[in-house]
């Protein structure tokens, strides 16, 4: 049997990573700026998360939702402390896509609503809602259409308005930083205006913060660089640093009841055990401000490098903007210099999505494999 062919993929095949660096199939070390894009968030086997997990796999993996699980509490209060967002409660789920599929439904549950607002260059998933809320015509099929999405303009507030000013907007589902989109980042005024005008027009505001989330930005979501509440928050990649998890964080105000929300997966033991090591070591390494210092350090090493038009991003999601299409430099990086980047929908970006442990010397390579290709 052939694989379904749908990933371009790099000839390099990884058996093995540590940190910041992954092993290949003949032995050469590649330095990870992309971490599997934006996944690896404490580092690749980091210590505790593998002990943690294997202590666990040997008591039991999983059970499904219909029993007690005391981890998922534990996630919940652990999250609610590192987040500040304690008064919210907590769904989990397996993926990204999965968080705001969730979302989306809850929103119209809610509201009794089902319009939905997102933003041009979006990028939410590829299940039914989550795609049809992606701007992207090329992987939405007619089956996931029939859902009634508006793409507007971002940080474009009179257009928010006038299309809340309806009544029959169910959510506005809205990344603070656009991942995929090319790191277009919504203004902390933009997102404080959403939220408030959700709030008078009876709609919810979905935060997805499923790439922005989990310290990247250097706070633990994105959105929180603003004064802004939304009524959901969504996440996954870093949440797992790498085994599959996803959830979503639900404003006090929107009802639960049962069975309105499920999943056969979502939370099992495994899962949340690689949520509460990923929370402690973030929190014991002190991964957010380590995050935030990077960036600075990031932004004064990209200085003089030709070409470059500016840096994008916030924290350690971040972006060299070229004035040139960076594809065969992306490729030039891995294939002779041994560094993983990733790519977005804005063909100049060269985006560096490094697990959230990186250090100044680890980015000192990349500028000095650039400034070889470049000067
Ligand atoms: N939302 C954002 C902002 C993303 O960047 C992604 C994935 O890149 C998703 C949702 C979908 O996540 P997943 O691939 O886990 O379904």
């Amino acid at each position: 049997m052939e694989l379904f062919d749908v990933y371009p993929r790099f000839n390099i095949t990884p058996v093995s990573a540590e940190g910041c660096w992954i092993t290949d199939v003949k032995g050469d070390r590649y330095l990870d700026l992309y971490g599997g894009h934006a996944v690896i968030s404490i580092g690749h086997s980091h210590p505790k998360y593998v002990r943690n997990l294997t202590t666990q796999l040997h008591k039991i993996a999983f059970y499904s939702n219909s029993v007690q699980n005391p981890l998922q509490e534990e996630v919940a209060a652990h999250l609610g402390r590192a987040s500040g967002l304690e008064t919210y409660r907590l769904f989990l789920c397996n993926s990204g896509a999965e968080a705001n599929e969730n979302a989306l439904k809850l929103a119209s549950f809610h509201t009794g609503k089902s319009k939905v607002i997102a933003f041009k260059n979006s990028f939410h998933g590829r299940t039914s809602a989550a795609v049809a809320a992606t701007d992207n015509p090329a992987i939405i099929s007619n089956l996931n259409a029939v859902h009634q999405v508006t793409f507007l303009p971002l940080n474009d507030v009179a257009a928010l308005e006038n299309a809340l000013s309806k009544k029959d907007i169910s959510a506005v589902i809205l990344e603070p930083i656009q991942g995929v989109g090319g790191l277009e980042m919504a203004q902390t005024s933009f997102m404080e205006e959403t939220a408030r005008l959700c709030r008078e027009h009876q709609a919810v505001f979905i935060a997805d913060e499923v790439q922005s989330g989990f310290g990247r930005t250097g706070a633990f979501f994105a959105f929180q660089h603003s004064e802004a509440a939304p009524g959901i928050i969504t996440m996954a990649k870093g949440m797992g640093n790498g085994f599959p998890i996803g959830g979503i964080l639900i404003h006090p105000d929107i009802k639960s009841s049962p069975g309105l929300l499920g999943t056969t997966f979502g939370g099992n033991h495994l899962a949340c055990v690689a949520t509460l090591s990923v929370l402690n070591v973030l929190e014991q390494e002190q991964m957010l401000p380590h995050a935030a210092q990077m960036e600075g350090v990031f932004r004064t090493l990209a200085e003089g490098i030709p070409g470059l038009k500016q840096v994008r991003g916030k924290g350690l999601m971040l972006g060299l903007e070229m004035d040139f299409q960076v594809a065969d430099l992306r490729k030039k990086l891995l294939y002779t210099h041994r560094i993983f980047t990733g790519n977005s929908k804005n063909k100049n970006l060269l985006r560096i999505l490094p697990p959230l442990r990186i250090e100044e010397k680890e980015l000192q390579l990349l500028f000095s494999a650039l400034k070889k290709e470049l000067l």
